[in-house]
Formats: C-alpha cells, sequence, structure tokens
C-alpha cells in the first residue's frame, strides 16, 4: 500500500503528452497548444483610424488653442472598408471612420468631438495633435513571421480570438486521450426495468461520463460486465486495441469476484501501484500496457468518483498538456468538530462558503462509500492527512476545490 502523495507522482511521473493534433479553431478552447504558432501577416494590416475623427498632418496643429485655432480643409470622408488613394495635401483634413485606412500622409487623427465644423467644410482644431494619435500603426500588434502564442498557452476565447484575427483557423494541441469505461459486477442492470432481486442499478458509468464532461471528453461506454472471467477478458482486451485511458469500475479489491487485477495481469499490464493509503478508494489500481494506461477504480460510486478527481481527471490533465494537474487546494476553517477514525488520508465530501470573509468547510453527512446523496451537494474534498484525530471548529484544514467550484460559483 503506497501513500497518496506517492500514488500521485507516479501519476505525474509516468503519464506522458499525448500527440499533437490540428483542430479547427471551434474545437480547441480550453485545449494546450502543442506548438508556438506564427503570424502569416502583420496586424494591423495598415494603418487605420482608432477613432471616428479627421485625419490630419500633426504638424500643421502646431500652436493651435482656443484663441488661435487651426483651420483647415475637410477633403472627404473615408469609411471602414473604403481604399482612398489620394495623399493628404497640404491643410487638408480628412473625415475618417474608426477602423478605416488612413491617408498616405496623415500622421494623426483627431477625434471628431474635438473638432468645430462648418457647412462649407471647414473644420477648425483648437489645441496641439500629437503624432500618431488615434492611429493603429500597421504591424504594431504582431508582425508577419513573429510568435502569436508560445507552445504550452491555454487557449482561451481571448487567445482564439487573435488567432483568428490573424486569419490563423487552426491550432496545433494536445489530442484528448480515447477513453474506455469497465463497469464490472454480476449484480449490476442498466436501469430499473431489468431490477431483479439482489441486483442493483449500475451508476458508475453514469458519474465517470458526466466527469469526463466536465473536462469536455468523451467515452466510450460498455454496458455492465459480469464478474465471469471470460466475459471481463474480452471486453478489457478489446479496450486495450483502441484506447488510451480504460477506466473499470469494481472487482479491483480483495473479494472472491475482484477478478481486474487478474485479468490484467494476463492481458500483459504492468502494475503501477495497487492499494492506496486512502478512504474512500483504498483498492485502486494504476497500470500500464505499451502507451496506454488502466485505472482500476473502486466499485463504489463515492469512491470511485473521489478517485476519478484525485487521480484519473490528472492523469488525463496531463495527457493533455496541462502542468496544474490535480484539483486546486485551499486552506478552510471547520465550521464544526470533526472526528477522524481510522490510519489512512480521507476525502471528506464537504461544502466550504466564505462567510465574513473567512472560507468556512462543513464536512457532509453520509461519507459512506455506497452514498452519493452527499456528493450530490459537495463543492470540494477536505483533505485529512492520517495523523490529525480530532478537530476543532475553526481548525484549519486544506480542501480540494471540485472543478466546477474553481468558476467561482460558491
Ligand atoms: P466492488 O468494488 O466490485 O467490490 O464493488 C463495491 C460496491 O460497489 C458493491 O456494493 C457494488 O455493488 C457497488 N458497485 C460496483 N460497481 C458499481 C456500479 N457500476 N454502479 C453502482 N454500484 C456499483
Ligand atoms: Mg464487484
Amino acid at each position: 500500500m503506497i501513500t497518496v502523495e506517492e500514488a500521485k507522482k507516479i501519476i505525474a511521473q509516468e503519464i506522458p503528452r499525448g500527440p499533437a493534433v490540428a483542430l479547427p479553431l471551434e474545437k480547441v478552447c480550453s485545449r494546450i497548444l502543442a506548438e508556438e504558432i506564427q503570424s502569416p501577416i502583420d496586424s494591423p494590416l495598415f494603418n487605420a483610424s482608432a477613432m471616428d475623427g479627421f485625419g490630419i498632418h500633426h504638424e500643421e496643429t502646431t500652436g493651435a488653442s482656443r484663441p488661435l485655432p487651426v483651420t483647415l480643409k475637410s477633403a472627404g470622408l473615408i469609411a471602414a472598408g473604403d481604399v482612398w488613394n489620394k495623399p493628404l495635401g497640404a491643410g487638408e483634413a480628412v473625415h475618417i471612420m474608426t477602423g478605416a485606412m488612413l491617408p498616405e500622409g496623415a500622421t494623426a487623427v483627431i477625434p471628431q468631438e474635438e473638432v468645430l465644423q462648418d457647412s462649407g467644410g471647414t473644420i477648425m482644431i483648437t489645441r496641439e495633435v500629437k503624432r500618431g494619435e488615434h492611429v493603429r500603426l500597421k504591424g504594431e500588434e504582431i508582425r508577419k513571421g513573429d510568435p502569436v502564442l508560445p507552445k504550452e498557452t491555454l487557449l482561451t476565447p481571448g487567445g482564439i480570438g487573435f488567432l483568428a484575427s490573424l486569419g490563423i483557423f487552426k491550432a496545433s494541441v494536445y489530442a484528448a486521450p480515447k477513453v474506455f469505461v469497465i463497469p464490472t459486477g454480476s449484480e449490476l442492470v442498466k436501469d430499473s426495468s431489468q431490477l431483479e432481486k439482489g441486483k442493483i442499478i449500475e451508476s458508475n458509468s453514469h458519474v465517470l461520463k458526466a466527469a469526463l464532461q466536465e473536462l469536455q471528453m468523451q467515452a466510450t461506454l460498455s454496458h455492465p460486465i459480469p464478474d465471469i472471467h471470460k466475459v471481463l477478458f474480452a471486453v478489457t482486451e478489446t479496450a486495450l486495441t483502441d484506447h488510451d485511458f480504460i477506466l473499470i469500475t469494481g472487482g479491483v479489491s480483495v473479494g472472491s469476484f475482484d477478478l481486474v487485477k487478474e485479468i490484467l495481469k494476463k492481458l500483459g499490464v504492468k502494475t503501477l501501484f495497487w492499494q492506496v493509503a486512502q478512504k474512500p478508494g483504498k483498492p485502486l489500481y494504476f497500470g500500464k500496457y505499451k502507451s496506454k494506461f488502466v485505472f482500476g477504480l473502486p466499485g463504489n460510486p463515492a469512491s470511485s468518483l473521489v478517485c476519478f478527481y484525485e487521480y484519473v481527471r490528472p492523469a488525463i490533465l496531463k495527457w493533455l498538456g496541462f502542468k496544474e494537474i490535480f484539483l486546486a487546494e485551499d486552506k478552510a476553517h471547520l465550521s464544526e468538530p470533526f472526528q477522524i477514525k481510522g490510519d489512512r488520508a480521507q476525502f471528506i465530501r464537504a461544502r466550504a462558503q466564505k462567510k465574513e470573509g473567512r472560507l468556512l468547510v462543513q464536512p457532509l453527512l453520509g461519507q459512506e462509500s455506497h452514498r452519493m446523496a452527499a456528493f450530490s451537494m459537495a463543492n470540494c474534498f477536505m483533505f485529512v492527512p492520517k495523523e490529525m484525530g480530532s478537530l476543532g471548529s475553526g481548525d484549519e484544514v486544506t480542501i480540494h476545490w471540485l472543478p466546477q467550484e474553481r468558476r467561482g460559483l460558491y
């Protein structure tokens, strides 16, 4: 049996980054860029106005003031998208809209609100205008050939907008792993229509599918597989041929019908660890077959999901190229006393909330690993190392935020 920390270290060390794959922009949000991108163009593409105003020769406003305004002659109107071929003449101003191409010779734009206009096309400027005022210069954001985004950048809507503005509509990101989920147990049925005495409704596949959806990942789901060696062997063998991650739930403990380890061994999967000193999730298994990884998750739904969040999700994030792969940690104060029994580290489903500037955490009732009600209300795990016995109200503990809470919904 290894510790939580050791298990996490093995996962972080073993899981490589996935291969790079070029995907269209609509598929790359929240993914990690696998190679540097260079700009195919200058941006802006040309000198343009940053305001609705008048393009001028800035030096012609030297000495301008309210009592002594400078008078210029308007040479016409340029809309965004127009092509204006005439250079700006001496003593001329040109009415120009935001984003329109600046005529040759113009060195600044004065916003139209600052200009006095008369009906005869004359404008008066009552202050000195500096070179480059309200002008977007060609290539000031980026030059052709320069790096747009470095490798390993997290692609956000902002980054995607930047790429699109440069005409880049594909990006190379770390490929999503192909995931296969196998729920095992002869007691499991798909839904209530098949419920007979002694059977229960299979829920782990739904739990894991949803948890993968949170990561924008899809999975192939097997129907529940009975604890029959031949059957489970065949399904696992098939899964291993074409998937990067195999998540098997149940059958990984020490019971007479816990066949998973034996089958994986027979298939040539190398055990990287089995059993972690934690509650829930002690039977957790992690193994490797060529470049594929197998997680044996405990059958109880709460254990299975705790193990997903603490170990499988980080493995997937590592594969996707993320550096911060584990749940975000915080310190919080216990809202009530809490007694820890046993000699293993614990992940307590809990709810953390800010009250008067202090982060308080409340352990939820019903921590047994077959119970999911507390999990439905949890927004974090309270992580209690095995040394901590009896905790008082107000004591500081470590919490691991569940992914949805990183959006600040608490
Ligand atoms: P096991 O790890 O196979 O010993 O299963 C532990 C407990 O979890 C047993 O009570 C199983 O019935 C239950 N269990 C296993 N797999 C599932 C599943 N996919 N959905 C719901 N409960 C399950
Ligand atoms: Mg079982």
